[in-house]
Formats: structure tokens, C-alpha cells, sequence
């Protein structure tokens, strides 16, 4: 089944207020294995929003409609929606006890006498209640069209929590068979090369399907299933999964969806019992920060070091005056013995260096901007890698910290 989404409110058209309804509702739909090809939005306006649920209902099976529904003159999704299916609209006495009941629950006395404009409803409409608002929602019924119109009400609250409630478990009716779909991420290889390694099985995929998402530094391979049953789909997916488990390896850090990059490290650095610690100039900081972004991270990592001037590296990590003299700062000797002070200086197990040039300033033709060592010590024996970044500051900057992480994680799985 498809369905279409159709936002209404000026407010959206002029970006005064950003679309979550329409992102929160076609990730809902999705998952309730509906088709959604289309989106539009209409500003309060009824020959636009006339028009536009025509076309809507000329090319999907469903449409929801949000916003609107409120007591004020503009809004007028309910009377355009009962005229395009030529019902009439009558008062609903159960409406106006619920409004009148809100208004109590809520201490507010003055109903104004549009508010029993809400109380109006088109015939053979089912009545969607609203426990967070006057707005009731509303599903209109062509049977012999085969089309459907719901209107929901445009506070977000009150939108998700009749679509939780009501909606969905009657979109679920319609279309018995659900999306399910399972999560593979992957640290160390690019999107491109990740691509070319399943382009086979992209090429006859049908159900389950598979889509890669670059993230950054990261390749994150979504597999999606259509089947009636959560059993049923995990029964398609498990193949394919076992597949990109062979041809990825250990290229791939989880398979949990929540799961980032950080939390398998620290997860990793509990298993081993190891402590961690950083050292990091061009990043200053950021590195140990995604650490710090796992909860329960200080069981693991105690300190760390933003050395940025040559006389820090020195003191605090005991980078030799004769390598940063000989070699410079961005080099991979200063990188090695930034890990193996650091290691040290904090009696750690493990340590992650990071010194480079993030621009824009800086570069050399020898060493140009985005040029980054990275050095990774793990008890004892010391790794160091050298990256060419690409992009502006920032971006190096991250890249360099999800660079990091990946060689740590390579590094602690050979103990
Ligand atoms: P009300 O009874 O509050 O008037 P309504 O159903 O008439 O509700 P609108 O008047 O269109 O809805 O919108 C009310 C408020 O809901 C907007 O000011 C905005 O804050 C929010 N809203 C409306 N549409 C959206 C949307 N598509 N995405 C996010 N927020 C929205
Ligand atoms: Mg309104």
C-alpha cells in the first residue's frame, strides 16, 4: 500500500517552524511497511490544499494529512478534506463532551465559541481521540475508491501520541506485513570500497534489501526485510547477514544498531581489563571526548593530555627536544613517542597519539594540510599510522579521531 504525506501550515512553507511531523511520520510508515513516494506541503490555503489532497488521492491509496485542525478560521484541513469526499459536516455530541471535559481537566473555563468548531465531523468519519488537545483526529473512508484521508492535528504531541495509540495500529491492519531491518556497521574501509565488496548481492537484492550510508569515517550497511512476522523477516535477513559477515570480517565493529564506534572500544578495554589514555594536538580533546561519550567510561581512562605547543609535548609526554627539532612536530616519530609518553605518564595499558596539520593554515609542500599521524601503543608495542585528510579543519579534525579509534580497535583485537 502507499501512502502520501501532505504538511499543512504556512508556517512550514516560510521555514518558520522545520517538518518533524512529516519526518517522524514517514519513519513510522516506513517501519509499518508502507510505500511513501510522495510528500508535499501547502500553506493555509483551501483552493492550494483542495488541489493538492486531489493529487495526493490521485496517486496514493493513503494520505495523512497533519496540521490545521485547530479552531481558528485558517485552519480548514477538515472542511477541505469532507468536500473533496462530499460528506457533510455534522456536530458530535461525544466530540463536544470531550472538548468540554478538556477544558475542565485543564482548569480553562472560557470556551470561545469556535472551539465547538472542532466538535464538527465529517460524516462516516471515525473519530480519532486526543488526550493532549481539543483536535480530535479523523479517518475518512472511500471503500469503493480504495482511498483513505486521516488528518491528525499539527502540535507534534498530539500528533505522535494519537499515532502511536490509534493510527498505527490501524495503518497495521491494512498492510499486515512490516519493515524489520537489522544494523552492520563497519570501521576501516570507505563507502566505494565497501560498495564494490557486495555489488553482486546489491544488484539481485530484492526483499531483503541491502543500503549502505557513509557515515563519517564509517560504513553503516542497513539490510531491510518485508514480512508479516518479525520471525519471518529475521529468517530472510540471517542469509544475507551471514554473507557480509564473511566478505566484511572484522571490519565490522557491531551489529547493534545503538552501538557506536567509542562504546565497543570501552566495551573491548573492560573485556581486556585495560586502561586507556590519550594524547592529542590537532584534536585537542575531541578524541578524548568520544571516549567520554560512554557512559561508564572512567572505569577504563583515568587522564589524558592536549598537548599543542612543542614545550608540552615535552614536559608532560617527554617527546625528546631533539625529535621535534629533527623531525617536527607532525611527524611520526613525535606521533610514536606522544603514544609511549602518554602510556606511560599515566600508567596506562593503552594509548592513542593524534598530531597533524588541520589547516587552513600551516601546510607545507612537504607536509600540506590534512597530513596526521596517529599512534597507537598498546603494552608496549607501538603502531603509527600516516593519514592524508581531504577536507576543511573540522572535518580532518573528526576524521582523525575516528582514524584513531579504528586503530585502536585493530590494535587491542590481537591481545
Ligand atoms: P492548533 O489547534 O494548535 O491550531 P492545528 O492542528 O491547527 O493545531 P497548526 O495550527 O497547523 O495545527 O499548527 C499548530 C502548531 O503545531 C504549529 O505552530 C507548530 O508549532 C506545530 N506544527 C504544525 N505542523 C507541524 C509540522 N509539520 N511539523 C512540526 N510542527 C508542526
Ligand atoms: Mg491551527
Amino acid at each position: 500500500m502507499t501512502v502520501e504525506l501532505l504538511s499543512v501550515g504556512t508556517e512550514i512553507l516560510l521555514g518558520n517552524i522545520v517538518n518533524t511531523n512529516a519526518a517522524y511520520l514517514s519513519e513510522r510508515c516506513a517501519a509499518l511497511g508502507l510505500s511513501c513516494y510522495h510528500q508535499s506541503v501547502v500553506g493555509d490555503n483551501e483552493e492550494r490544499l483542495e488541489e493538492t489532497l486531489q493529487t495526493a488521492l490521485s496517486r496514493s491509496d493513503i494520505v495523512i494529512l497533519s496540521g490545521g485542525l485547530g479552531p481558528t478560521k485558517d485552519d480548514l484541513t477538515k472542511e477541505v478534506a469532507a468536500r473533496v469526499f462530499g460528506r457533510e459536516l455534522h456536530e458530535d455530541v461525544h466530540v463536544k463532551e470531550s472538548i468540554s471535559a478538556y477544558f475542565q481537566k485543564m482548569k480553562r473555563t472560557q470556551i470561545t465559541e469556535n472551539n465547538w468548531k472542532q466538535a464538527l465531523v465529517p460524516e462516516d468519519a471515525r473519530v480519532v481521540e486526543n488526550h493532549n488537545g481539543t483536535a480530535p483526529g479523523l479517518i475518512l473512508e472511500d471503500r469503493e475508491a480504495g482511498k483513505t484521508v486521516i488528518l491528525l492535528p499539527g502540535p507534534p504531541d498530539e500528533l505522535k501520541a494519537m499515532f502511536e495509540e490509534s493510527i498505527a495500529p490501524y495503518l497495521d491492519e491494512l498492510e499486515p506485513e512490516g519493515i524489520y531491518s537489522k544494523m552492520v556497521k563497519l570501521c576501516g574501509i570507505g563507502e566505494s570500497k565497501a560498495e564494490t565488496v557486495i555489488t553482486d548481492l546489491m544488484e539481485v537484492q530484492t526483499n531483503p534489501t541491502i543500503a549502505p550510508y557513509a557515515k563519517l569515517g564509517e560504513v553503516h550497511l542497513r539490510i531491510t526485510a518485508k514480512a508479516e512476522s518479525e520471525e519471518k523477516a529475521e529468517a530472510l535477513i540471517l542469509p544475507v547477514l551471514e554473507e557480509l559477515r564473511r566478505r566484511f570480517g572484522d571490519l565490522i565493529y557491531t551489529e547493534e544498531e545503538k552501538e557506536s564506534l567509542e562504546d565497543v572500544i570501552v566495551r573491548i578495554l573492560k573485556e581486556k581489563k585495560f586502561t586507556l589514555t590519550t594524547a592529542e594536538s590537532c584534536t585537542g580533546g575531541k578524541l578524548a571526548g568520544r571516549i567520554m561519550n560512554v557512559a561508564g567510561a572512567s572505569g577504563v581512562y583515568n587522564e589524558g593530555y592536549i598537548t599543542y605547543s612543542n614545550e608540552a609535548k615535552s614536559r608532560l609526554l617527554g617527546v625528546a627536544a631533539g625529535t621535534l627539532e629533527q623531525y617536527g612536530a607532525v611527524s611520526p616519530q613525535t606521533a610514536r613517542e606522544m603514544a609511549e609518553g602518554a602510556a606511560k605518564a599515566a600508567g596506562a595499558d593503552a594509548a592513542l597519539s593524534v598530531t597533524g596539520i588541520a589547516g587552513p593554515d600551516g601546510g607545507t609542500k612537504e607536509k600540506p594540510v590534512g597530513l596526521v599521524y596517529i599512534g597507537c601503543s598498546v603494552k608496549g608495542h607501538t603502531r603509527v599510522e600516516e593519514f592524508r585528510f581531504s577536507g576543511n579543519r573540522e572535518k580532518n579534525r573528526d576524521y582523525a579521531v575516528v582514524r584513531a579509534l579504528t586503530l585502536l580497535r585493530e590494535e587491542l583485537n590481537q591481545y
